[in-house]
Order: structure tokens, then sequence, then C-alpha cells
């Protein structure tokens, strides 16, 4: 399958790791929106979170896991946002489901 993001998560195209494990890599957004900005997924794709079932949801637990050992590590103790974009007009623009955890900065709510 030709996703970007598969291919980060196998090594394929090179990134910056944060975490990883079994289930779950995290590496750097190449275009931060925040002084600490990273993309958390599942190894296994899934497009989208519109595509979240009974059989594939425990991976979303893994993702959610993950953000507490990242926030952790990385010393997030002021707080953190994580975001999922979905589709279209949720702004998605690759199509493997990703979570941008993004910290050390005030952000700003409503997101706009
Ligand atoms: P979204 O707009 O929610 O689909 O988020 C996609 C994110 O992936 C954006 O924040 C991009 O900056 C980021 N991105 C795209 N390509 C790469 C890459 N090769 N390495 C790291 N982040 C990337
Ligand atoms: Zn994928």
């Amino acid at each position: 399958m030709d996703c970007l993001f598969c291919k980060i998560a196998a090594g394929e195209i090179p990134s910056t790791k944060v975490y990883e494990d079994e289930f779950v890599y995290a590496f750097l957004d190449i275009e931060p929106q925040a002084p600490f900005h990273a993309i958390i997924i599942p190894r296994q794709h899934i497009s989208g979170a519109d595509k979240i079932n009974g059989e594939n949801s425990i991976l979303i637990a893994k993702v959610f896991e993950a953000v507490a050992k990242i926030a952790e590590k990385e010393n997030l103790e002021k707080g953190f946002r994580v975001v999922n974009n979905c589709g279209e007009e949720g702004g998605q623009t690759v199509g493997h489901i990703h979570f941008h955890l993004l910290a050390r900065r005030n952000l700003a709510w409503p997101p706009g």
C-alpha cells in the first residue's frame, strides 16, 4: 500500500522517532505547530477515525498509552493537546490515522 505513514513506521522513510513499541510509532512533525509537536500512529493501517471499530479500537487505546508515556518522558506536566483530524473538512491530509501531540505553548480554544 502506498501510504506515507506506513512507510515511516516501517523505517522506509526517515523520521525523528519520539517513541515506539509493538503497536505504536511516534515521530516529530516536519511542520511543527508548537514547540513540541509529535505525530502518533498505530503501526497497522487504519485510514481514519471514521474507521475505528470493535476489531481495531485496542490500537487506539495503545496510542493513548503512548501519549501518557511520551508526556512523562518529555516532561509535559504543564499540559498538552491531542488532536485527530478526520476527513476533508476535518483537515486530514494523510490517510493513515494519526494523533497530533502538541505542547510547550498556550494552546488556544476553540482551535478554529
Ligand atoms: P493532518 O493534516 O492531520 O493529516 O496531519 C498530517 C501531518 O503530517 C502534518 O502536520 C504534516 O506536517 C505531517 N507530515 C507530513 N509528512 C511528514 C513527514 N514526512 N514527516 C513528519 N511529519 C509529516
Ligand atoms: Zn498507512
